[in-house]
């Protein structure tokens, strides 16, 4: 239990006054609880004419005292009347308890999911690379609500344990040899409990496991849907998915059946001790009728709680996980970050600079980049050209700055870009791709995700540059057309030209252009081809170029092999090498005969 708890706390410290305060409610409540229940000794003795001056119990004793000289149905009254109190008072004090928990509850579950969400956005890619999406999905939308719900069963344990504490002094106040006989059973059947709850603790973890594989199936089935389609691959990926679901099924219901198990094996358990003790007492009839209604009914009340503090260790030992896996992610101090320099970027003046850069994405993987120096001027377009794999992207995420490089520096205008500001560097890029991702939201909100507060006038404006006016009013919808999963599915030429409306919208001064592999349309490659000469003129652009107009117009080419530079320089001088480049430029050359032809 102690080890479950420790788990909670970097949960606890997120409000870490509001605990106290609401396992504190849940302890008065059992106290006012506790006392209205001991009040019913006096209002049966006194109704039965007992005498309870003599009597071994100090509060009993301390009761008669006040109420000396007053006459027997006005004490009836006096204390039905205090009963009465205390159970306002419990009711009040449970009322605003659970008022207080929910409040708490949603802000720790808001707290976790927006602390993860944002662990996303600020981890490095490279934890990002190594984590399994579907796993990151599950625990962000669905064990963040475990996690919070484990924690109202934490408090309720507390305040269980506290209420047992009040009336185990209770009942030891009245008979204390009766208590002892009573708390070493119930040790016995906590014993009992504790088999199944480590039984559960196992399945727990089996659960969150399983759950993970299914929600990665669903994601792969969706996102590769007509990858299934393409091979036919539908019983296979069916006959997958519901092995998975079956184990999810199968255990859950195994979880399900040891958690309702743990009641009804502590209820016939705890019925057993009941009519056991009854017995005893009766035999030797030491104490009187009221005492022993009170201590019978003090049990009574006190064995719903037992058996609920039970099941509360039952479902913590299995909500423990999902602590331990929201925790992990939340955990800051196990995680790469890249983190932003504090010199403010005004304005890109001379040159990036490349510096024997290299780089792999993981230690031991391959590398990406090897040794790379380069210069990539301001106001000209330099273009990455190579085979796949050759580290073009890699190139673009280094300057990024999504990952740093292993050894060597950029430089912009002399400066180590680790040492700008973050924010400040992206805000002066723009990339447009075709496989830059749409949210699904409509046109206007997607294009003006490069300038937040940009005027519908500027939006249609970039639009207009980008050649995507045109196509966008088309849509019944226009510019409110929504795209993306639950929108319209916008073609590949479409798509480019809302990113290129939106990088024109974001005002960039440098460009960085990566031309899709696969053929648009000559029509769509035509518009797109001219809004970007038009961009082109007030920016550095910096290409991943597939297309020979791209090529051809380059101020400067860099070839890429394998992750180093192995060519550069302009178009003729290239071509003259009779290099890597010269082949590459002829099979596009040849390309675009065979297309045209
Ligand atoms: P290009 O853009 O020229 O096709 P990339 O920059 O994508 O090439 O890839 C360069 C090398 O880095 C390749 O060997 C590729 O397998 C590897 N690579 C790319 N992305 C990752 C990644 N996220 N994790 C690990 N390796 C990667």
């Amino acid at each position: 239990m102690l080890a479950i708890i420790k788990k909670f706390l970097p949960l606890l410290k997120i409000y870490p006054w509001l605990g106290p305060i609401i396992i504190t409610l849940g302890l008065l409540a059992s106290l006012a609880e506790g006392l209205g229940i001991t009040l019913f000794i006096p209002l049966l003795q006194t109704s039965n004419s007992v005498d309870s001056s003599q009597s071994s119990n100090y509060f009993l004793r301390y009761l008669d005292a006040i109420l000396t000289g007053v006459s027997t149905q006005q004490r009836i009254l006096i204390i039905a009347g205090a009963i009465f109190a205390t159970i306002i008072i419990k009711s009040t004090l449970k009322f605003s308890s659970a008022v207080i928990f929910s409040w708490y509850n949603c802000r720790i579950n808001h707290r976790l999911r927006s602390g993860i969400f944002q662990q996303f956005l600020n981890v490095s890619y490279k934890f990002l690379n190594t984590q399994d999406s579907g796993k990151l999905i599950n625990t962000l939308a669905g064990e963040t609500w475990r996690a919070s719900d484990a924690l109202s069963v934490l408090f309720n344990a507390i305040i269980n344990s506290c209420t047992i504490v009040v009336f185990v002094i209770l009942l030891l106040l009245i008979s204390w040899q009766l208590t002892l006989l009573v708390s070493g059973s119930l040790l016995v059947i906590s014993l009992i409990i504790r088999t199944i709850t480590f039984q559960s603790k196992k399945l727990g973890k089996n659960a969150v496991n399983v759950n993970q594989v299914l929600t990665k199936l669903m994601w792969e089935g969706f996102s590769g849907m007509k990858v299934i389609r393409y091979f036919g691959r539908e019983d296979y990926e069916q006959a997958r998915f519901d092995r998975a679901s079956k184990n999810v099924r199968d255990t859950f219901f195994r979880m399900h059946v040891l958690s309702a198990v743990v009641n009804p094996i502590s209820e016939i358990l705890s019925g057993i001790l009941l009519v056991s003790m009854l017995v005893i007492f009766l035999w030797q009839n030491s104490t009187s009728l009221p005492t022993l209604l009170t201590f019978i009914f003090i049990l009574y009340r006190l064995q719903p709680i037992v058996t609920k503090l039970d099941g509360c260790r039952v479902s913590l030992a299995a909500l423990s996980n999902s602590v331990e896996d929201v925790m992990y992610l939340l955990n800051s101090s196990d995680k790469p970050y890249i983190r932003s320099g504090n010199i403010a970027f005004k304005g890109f003046k001379q040159e990036i600079s490349l510096e024997a850069v290299s780089f792999a994405y993981n230690s031991g993987d391959k590398i990406a980049l090897q040794n790379v120096s380069i210069r990539i001027p301001q106001g000209k377009t330099t273009a990455f050209v190579g085979t796949s794999g050759a580290g073009k992207s890699t190139l673009i995420s280094l300057l990024y700055r999504f990952y740093d490089p292993n050894e060597g520096a950029i430089k912009i205008d002399g400066r180590p870009l680790k040492k700008l500001n973050l924010q400040d560097w992206r805000s002066h890029l723009a990339i447009v791709s075709q496989d830059i991702y749409m949210f699904s939201v409509s046109i206007r909100e997607n294009i003006a995700y490069g300038r937040l507060d940009a005027t519908d006038a500027e939006i249609i404006s970039a639009a207009q540059l980008a050649n995507a006016h045109e196509f966008i009013s088309q849509f019944p919808a226009g510019y409110d057309t929504i795209v993306g999963d639950r929108g319209v599915r916008l073609s590949g030429g479409q798509r480019q030209r809302i990113a290129l409306a939106r990088a024109i919208i974001s005002q960039p001064e440098i460009l960085i252009l990566d031309e899709a592999t696969n053929a648009l349309d000559s029509i769509a490659e035509n518009l797109i081809q001219e809004a970007i000469a038009t961009l082109s003129k007030k920016c550095t652009v910096i290409a991943i170029a597939h297309r020979l107009s791209t090529i051809e117009k380059a101020d400067r080419i860099i070839v890429l092999e394998e992750g180093r530079v192995v060519e550069q320089g302009d178009l003729h001088s290239l071509i003259e090498r009779q290099g890597l480049f010269a082949k590459l430029y002829a099979l596009q050359n040849r390309h675009v005969r065979i297309s045209n032809s």
